[in-house]
């Protein structure tokens, strides 16, 4: 997607050999404009799934995945909460998920009341590393017999190896960047030298 490439390159930081900072407008301070840009894009790529709702983790899944259901035509989205919430409550299905970017492991929870069995479900993040996230949402969707439709990444990491994994079994993964690699600090997309 040449409006998000256009960020990265402008903006995009990389950090050691295999981070992608990118919150001056994706997943901190963000660009309104452009996450509207990108929620139509992984709309038009799903379009004809009959999502009935999107699952982000929180939090920097939520402003992908708002965009997207928007250009769905306002489907609902729900996303998996990070720790206890009190207000959750117990009744809510659960998964471990190990975070990439924190280093540790921590439980994430959606309540049963918001997933459904049968329910067609997107998930949407803003990046796929290693494919962590995507499990864990996963186990939830099965919890509740909620189908697992395909996923819309925002920027994937090609040298990780969550991507592959997914396709090799046949999952609708639309990512809308491709990161290859990270030299001196240099983000590489796909198609660069
Ligand atoms: P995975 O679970 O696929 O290993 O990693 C994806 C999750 O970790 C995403 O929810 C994302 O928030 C975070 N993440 C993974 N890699 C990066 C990265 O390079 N930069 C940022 N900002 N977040 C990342």
């Amino acid at each position: 997607m040449r409006e998000l490439r256009e960020a990265i390159q402008a903006y995009g930081v990389g950090i050691g050999d295999d981070v992608v900072k990118v919150d001056s407008f994706l997943n901190h301070r963000i660009n309104v404009k452009l996450l509207t840009e990108i929620g139509q894009a992984i709309a038009d790529a799903f379009r004809e799934d009959r999502i009935d709702c999107v699952l982000p983790i929180a939090a920097s899944g939520i402003a992908a995945a708002l965009t997207t259901a928007q250009a769905l035509g306002n489907v609902p989205v729900v996303f998996a909460k990070k720790g206890h919430h009190v207000n959750v409550g117990a009744d809510v299905y659960t998964a471990e998920v190990y975070s990439f970017t924190h280093r540790a492991s921590s439980t994430i929870r959606v309540s049963r009341s918001y997933l459904k069995e049968g329910m067609r479900v997107l998930i949407v993040d803003d990046f796929l590393a290693n494919g962590e996230a995507i499990e864990g949402l996963r186990s939830i969707l099965r919890q509740a017999k909620a189908e697992f439709v395909g996923a819309g990444i925002c920027i994937e990491k090609g040298f990780q190896p969550g991507g592959k994994r997914l396709r090799a079994e046949g999952v609708k993964l639309v990512s809308l960047v491709t990161v290859e690699a990270i030299r001196d600090g240099k983000i590489i997309m796909a198609g660069e030298d």
